[in-house]
């Protein structure tokens, strides 16, 4: 099961992706998280990764393919992968292919989760991550129990770096001219499944799931 999540940044892409690996057991790949664990221990790609991403820019294509196909190369990956935020751009998914093609694989779902753009900012700017889990909070619709302590795990929860308002509408406007174009580019691989995003965590997986089977 080879599967790619797309959608605007808010879409709920790391809200599904939880729920997904859990059902069908592949591993959960986030370059996005790749990036911030590298950050966060200070290396040089995360050095290289930090000044695009609290801009809210790409981070350039040649290094994010390398990262990404790296780590499909483990083993975890050998019966499939969900990958969450990678392709960003037709050339990132064009070397996504090529490598699969060397290795005898496909991409055999893309799951393209649309919100509409007020609907995202909303959620960008409220959202609340625990930095042990991963689990999304929002300040206002969906609160932790205790403030600032995740409900599942005891974390702490953050607001990350690129949530600020101004970022935010970087990073969508971001997507629509250099994301968006993959919706086509997948369409007509006739890989792509259009979920609505906006009717509720449980009826976005449940739509996900018929597509999955
Ligand atoms: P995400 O966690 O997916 O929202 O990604 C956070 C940030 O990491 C993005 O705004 C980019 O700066 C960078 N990033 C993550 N994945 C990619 C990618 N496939 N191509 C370029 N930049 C990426």
């Amino acid at each position: 099961m080879n599967l790619i999540l797309l959608g605007p940044p808010g879409a709920g892409k790391g809200t599904q992706a939880v729920r997904i690996v859990e059902k069908y057991n592949i591993p959960h790949i986030s370059t996005g998280d790749i990036f911030r664990e590298n950050i966060k221990k200070g290396t040089e790609l995360g050095k290289k990764a930090q000044e695009y991403m609290n801009k809210g820019e790409l981070v350039p294509d040649d290094l994010v393919v390398e990262i990404a196909c790296s780590r499909l190369l483990e083993e975890d990956c050998k019966e499939g992968f969900l990958l969450d935020g990678f392709p960003r751009t037709v050339y990132q998914a064009e070397k996504l292919d090529e490598f699969l093609a060397a290795h005898g694989r496909k991409v055999e779902h893309v799951l393209d989760i649309a919100v509409e753009k007020e609907e995202l900012i909303t959620r960008l700017t409220g959202r609340l991550v625990c930095r042990a889990c991963g689990a999304s909070y929002h300040k206002v619709n969906m609160p932790p129990k205790t403030e600032g302590v995740c409900d599942t795990c005891g974390g702490e929860l953050y607001q990350r770096a690129d949530d600020t308002k101004e970022t935010v509408e970087n990073r969508i406007e971001v997507y629509e001219a250099q994301t968006k174009p993959l919706v086509d580019f997948y369409e007509k691989a006739g890989v792509i499944a259009h979920i609505d995003g906006a009717t509720g965590l449980d009826n976005v997986f449940a739509d996900i799931v018929k597509v999955l089977g």
